[in-house]
């Protein structure tokens, strides 16, 4: 690795373990996936386009990959130069395969890392709480669902955050971040 290869970065999404089922993904613990998937099938080569899963220390490998510089959000794994700011889940990425720089795209990453940032205060955490909330989403301002972090592991204090509900049951977890990777445990 040279000394001057570029950093690359994720945000990711959070579900949880039944949406990730309803997704045909096998899960016992919420689960990572890509923020944005699009609808449909590749013109290309027809690929039906689902959600790809994160986890750090793993490689996540596009469905199909069709190099630059025609294809320009049609295949592979997007990526950013710089720390997306604003995003709650921020993966640190290796990039594997063919890498079209231009447009950020990647044929398979390794998930080094991934911090969580606060909801209410923007801090990284190293522990925390997850909640399912309806949040917009960062670039089409959608609302979406997905569990998202933040600071009190206490469950007494949880009323002092007015913009959190918590859900009666089965939808929280506590987290712990350890070596880049996180640990769920239900609440
Ligand atoms: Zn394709
Ligand atoms: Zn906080």
């Amino acid at each position: 690795m040279s000394q001057e290869q570029e950093q690359a970065f994720k945000y990711l999404k959070l579900i949880r373990p039944n949406d990730a089922e309803a997704m045909g993904i096998k899960a016992e613990a919420p689960v990572f996936i890509s923020p944005m998937v699009k609808e449909g099938n590749c013109g290309f080569c027809g690929v039906h386009y689902t959600p790809l899963v994160y986890q750090t220390g793993y490689e996540t490998r596009a469905q199909h990959f069709h190099g630059d510089p025609a294809d320009w959000g049609v295949s592979g794994i997007f990526f950013s130069r710089g720390k997306p700011e604003g995003s709650l889940w921020v993966a640190n990425l290796e990039l594997i395969g063919e890498v079209n720089n231009l447009n950020c795209i990647s044929e398979a990453v390794e998930v080094t890392s991934i911090t969580p940032k606060c909801m209410i205060h923007g801090e990284e955490l190293t522990e925390g709480l997850v909640v399912y909330k309806e949040t917009p989403h960062l670039i089409s301002l959608k609302p979406e669902f997905g569990l998202v972090p933040f600071c009190d592991v206490e469950p007494e204090r949880w009323h002092r955050h007015k913009s959190i509900t918590i859900p009666p049951s089965g939808d929280v977890w506590t987290f712990r971040v350890m070596d880049g990777a996180l640990s769920f445990r239900p609440v």
